[in-house]
């Protein structure tokens, strides 16, 4: 396969031979803060792989635990004085270890025919959702269940035209969007239709490759990132929008690495309509905002989402205390207890900070905390600016409105 990955282990190794070990990188490190053992850190991680790309260490399964309970959150790469990449190395630790990793060995066998027939996998998984979902997930086998929705948002291709046209972008559904929250996706276009852009929705769009990759599938991963960087790099688009900060960093950031170019054009939607949405206020309610690790450690978003709560009249209020929700990814499903720690953390932060409602802006990060967060509405940020901007304006009452309305009182 012709992927930059010939290169990697001698970057790799260098990159990780910088590290000083000052320990920055564990001071936002979730699974350090969770257990302070060095191994479970991010600068334990980096000794280890260090060892592994040296030959002084040879793979285990304890060694896999170490290097697979990374949430691959980020946290620690902004940390560090000296720039060294940690999630770069612990893919590539995790490429590494794949074959001599068991635990996941069944998981990386269903991804791999789901990324085949992905809508055949679909079926499968609605037609099962009323009896085998709810019964794997009782019996701890999956860590929760979610209705699925009738059919995904996207069909063949599909462009979203409007009369007056300001502009034209591209919509990376991402699979949480196409395949559990497609209302997100649907909110997306409207706003954007709204705003005057026609909406793109390619064919052959096909899952971002973030799944393969933090199970150490890179050869498979690298298939799908120049899958989409066909289909998405030839379309004549503005920007091209995803509502799961993964995606986006995953088609702007990690692409160059695993296959020397990215998508460019790939943008947060915050970061786009910072300066396109003129709302002001009227929604009336108080919220905590839940930072998506992605979104504010790889895309480096926090000021733009809360600029565009504010607008749209909703007060915020801030814990000093937020972190991650606990989901990342695969980790939710193999690190059960963690996770759950980590979720039960970001509840009490959100419980203590008697917010009307939860606004996020990531699918993943809706999934999880609506395990614990029942007695409060949990939002997407697209679905805030669709209620300011759309229905508010037209003075209709949106579906949102009329939830957001039955919370009631103030816990
Ligand atoms: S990516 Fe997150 S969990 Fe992994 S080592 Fe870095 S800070 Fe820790
Ligand atoms: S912050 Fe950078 S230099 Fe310091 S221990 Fe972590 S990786 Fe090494």
């Amino acid at each position: 396969m012709n992927s930059t990955r010939s290169k990697e282990p001698a970057n790799i190794l260098k990159d990780i031979s910088k590290c000083v070990r000052c320990g920055s990188c564990r001071v936002l490190c979730p699974t350090s803060a969770d257990d302070p053992l060095e191994p479970l850190g991010a600068r334990g991680r980096l000794m280890l792989l260090r060892g592994l790309l040296t030959g002084k260490i040879q793979p285990s399964r304890l060694l896999n635990e170490r290097i697979f309970s990374c949430l691959l959150c980020g946290a620690c790469t902004g940390k560090c004085p000296l720039g060294v990449d940690i999630p770069a190395a612990i893919y590539y630790g995790r490429a590494l270890l794949e074959k001599t990793d068991k635990k996941r060995g069944f998981m990386r066998a269903f991804l791999r025919l789901s990324m085949k027939w992905p809508d055949l996998a679909f079926s499968l998984a609605r037609m099962s959702q009323h009896f085998l979902v709810p019964a794997l997930a009782k019996l701890g086998i999956i860590p929760f269940s979610h209705a699925l929705p009738e059919i995904p948002l996207r069909r063949l291709e599909q462009v979203f035209k409007v009369q007056k046209k300001r502009g034209r972008v591209a919509v990376f559904t991402g699979c949480s969007v196409n395949y559990i929250f497609p209302s997100l996706g649907e909110s997306l276009i409207n706003l954007l239709q709204q705003l005057g852009y026609e909406v793109v929705l390619p064919k052959g769009e096909v899952c971002c490759g973030a799944l393969l990759r933090s199970l150490g599938l890179e050869d498979e991963a690298v298939l799908q990132a120049k899958k989409n960087y066909q289909v998405f790099s030839r379309l004549k688009v503005e920007a091209i929008l995803s509502l799961c900060p993964t995606c986006t960093m995953n088609l702007k950031f990690d692409y160059p690495k695993m296959i020397g170019k990215g998508l460019e054009k790939a943008m947060d939607i915050s970061a786009f309509f910072r300066d396109k949405v003129e709302i002001t206020g009227g929604i009336g309610k108080t919220a905590f905002f839940h930072d998506p690790c992605h979104l504010r450690y790889s895309l480096g978003m926090q000021e733009e989402p809360r600029e565009l709560i504010q607008k749209a009249g909703i007060e915020l209020i801030e814990s000093r205390d937020s972190g991650c929700c606990g989901f990342a990814g695969l980790y939710c499903f193999y690190y059960r207890d963690r996770s759950r720690s980590l979720l039960q953390r970001q509840t009490k932060n959100i419980i203590d900070s008697r917010a009307d409602t939860v606004i996020t802006s990531c699918p993943g990060c809706i999934l999880q905390l609506s395990q614990t967060v029942t007695d409060r509405p949990v939002l997407h940020l697209v679905e805030i600016l669709e209620e300011a901007y759309c229905y508010r304006q037209a003075d209709k009452k949106s579906v949102l409105k009329a939830q957001m309305e039955r919370v009631g009182e103030k816990p």
